[in-house]
């Protein structure tokens, strides 16, 4: 039997505002606990909420970024359940009127094609507490300081049919919220994390199969092994006459596994009514304009324009494109060195590869934009050959120099092309090399190509890699076949 894989996400994203979504409280990450929770966020008889309209614009932002319907009026609702960490009694939500109608996001895969995953919707709610299980003796200590913070929710359509086009949607919107700066999507805080519905059904069939929700997966990874595991298992207790039943599960990544947290006749009925503290939110038109006017470019137009005006390869631009940082860091080296192509390589080759290594971000390379830029026109200008460019490149990440014409000075790197310096040395090389210029001469000359390279290697070397290697090549072919 052949089986089919059907996903659908819900993404929650926490939203960049100072302070929180109904209180004037600092969402500021890292504070003692209980020191950013103020009687609005607890709830407490008598307080009023006031809607933060940043986390409104924010996520207008998002809707129109999605080319989603941005609907005139929404609603908050209460969602009431119980709970150590909602000291309130109900999550302020919005269930049946959200912030943002019906959009999509386009993802790349794997062979290069293009598939669009359609958003059901996109609505705001405020974040609970935190219960903390450990040092406490066997008893939970409870942390107020997130309770209330922004949150944007994206709920997909089940339209994502295998762990790579899931983990392929989460970065495309993680690429979507960090570009409009609306959220910091740093995952490993908590700040973008998603519960993931994962069904199976036999190939062919209409109808989707029995879902399980995976509860609070905060890693691309984790989303991808998620679905292997559930998938799995699925498929096995189906193919051993069993049956899916629709409940909440939770990855754990130590085990690679996932396990049942309640079933759906355990699941809450949270009985959502209009919370009668808020008003409903009305947009005007002139509102959401003002808003559309102030996008930014965003990765797919980037990704657009990087194959279309610079001539990158689909898949250079949707590298550079995906991070607002790494595509900006692009645009200053290309700008510098003004070579699109070029500047291309160098970031995803000798750039990307040193901060791999290192573990570093973009955003604290050692070698500035201007500076990488600098050193790409060097080697366009023929001032130093590109064996030297790997050396400059690695002085300028340990900190060895200013700019790259300072490293070319201090060290001696400047290419050679005087042609009169490169016959000499040639001369030297062939006159030490008479065992080697015999194999040459008694070697058929369509395997004379391939022996020039011990002399290529020897006249490099004498010039401590500065020759430059396409006048080696050409005069040492003429002086070899002179000689034949
Ligand atoms: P609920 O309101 O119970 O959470 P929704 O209909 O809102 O259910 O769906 C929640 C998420 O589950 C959505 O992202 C949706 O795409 C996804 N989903 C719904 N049905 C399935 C299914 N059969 N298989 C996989 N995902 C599904
Ligand atoms: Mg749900």
């Amino acid at each position: 039997m052949q089986w089919e894989t059907v996903i659908g996400l819900e993404v929650h994203v926490q939203l960049a505002t100072q302070s929180k979504i109904f209180s004037g409280a600092s969402t500021a990450f890292g504070a003692d606990p209980n020191t950013q929770a103020c009687a609005v966020d607890l709830g407490m008889p008598g307080v009023l909420p006031v809607l933060n309209e940043q986390a409104v614009a924010m996520a207008v932002q998002f809707g129109l970024a999605i080319h989603a319907e941005i609907p005139e009026v929404s609603v908050f609702d209460r969602k009431n359940y119980f709970y150590p960490d909602l000291p309130k009694g109900y999550q302020t939500s919005q269930m049946y009127h959200p912030i943002v109608g019906p959009g999509e996001v386009e993802i790349g895969l794997d062979d290069g094609t293009t598939k669009r995953i359609r958003v059901h919707h996109a609505h705001l709610e405020e974040d609970a507490g935190k219960s903390l299980h450990e040092d406490f003796h066997g008893m939970t200590g409870i942390d107020l300081n997130r309770a209330g913070t922004p949150l944007l929710e994206i709920v997909s359509e089940p339209d994502m049919r295998s762990a790579k086009e899931a983990a392929a949607y989460l970065k495309a919107i993680h690429s979507i919220v960090t570009y409009l700066g609306i959220s910091d999507g740093n995952m490993a805080e908590g700040s973008m994390r998603c519960d993931v519905n994962v069904s199976v059904r036999p190939k062919g069939q209409a109808e989707f199969g029995t879902r399980a929700e995976i509860k609070n997966v905060n890693s691309f990874r984790f989303v991808e092994r998620a679905i292997e595991f559930e998938v799995e298992r699925q498929i096995e207790l189906i193919e051993d006459g069993g049956e899916v039943v629709q409940e909440t599960r939770l990855f754990d990544p130590e085990r690679d596994e996932t396990r049942s947290m309640r079933t759906k006749e355990e699941a809450n009925d949270y009985r959502y009514f209009p919370c009668p503290d808020l008003l409903p939110v009305v947009l005007d038109a002139a509102y959401v304009d003002h808003l559309r006017e102030s996008l930014p470019e965003l990765p797919d137009e980037k990704r657009a324009r990087f194959q279309g005006e610079l001539g990158l390869s689909a898949y250079d631009a949707g590298v550079l494109a995906a991070s607002r940082e790494m595509a900006e860091y692009f645009e200053v080296v290309k700008d510098t060195c003004g070579d699109a192509k070029q500047a291309a390589n160098w970031v995803q080759g000798e750039l990307s590869g040193a901060l791999n290594r290192e573990g570093l971000s973009i955003h604290d390379s050692p070698v500035s934009a201007a500076r990488l830029g600098g050193l790409i026109s060097r080697v366009m200008d023929d001032t130093i050959n590109g064996k030297a460019a790997k050396q400059v490149f690695q002085a300028l990440w340990n900190g060895q120099g200013e700019s790259a014409d300072e490293v070319i000075e201090a060290k001696g790197l400047k290419q050679v092309t005087d042609s009169g310096a490169i016959e000499a040395m040639i001369d030297q090389v062939i006159g030490d090399s008479p065992a080697q210029v015999a194999q040459y001469r008694d070697a058929e000359p369509e395997k004379r190509g391939k022996m020039i390279g011990y002399f290529v290697g020897q006249v490099m070397k004498a010039s401590r890699g500065t020759a430059n290697p396409q006048q080696v090549n050409a005069l040492l072919k003429e002086k070899l076949d002179a000689l034949c």
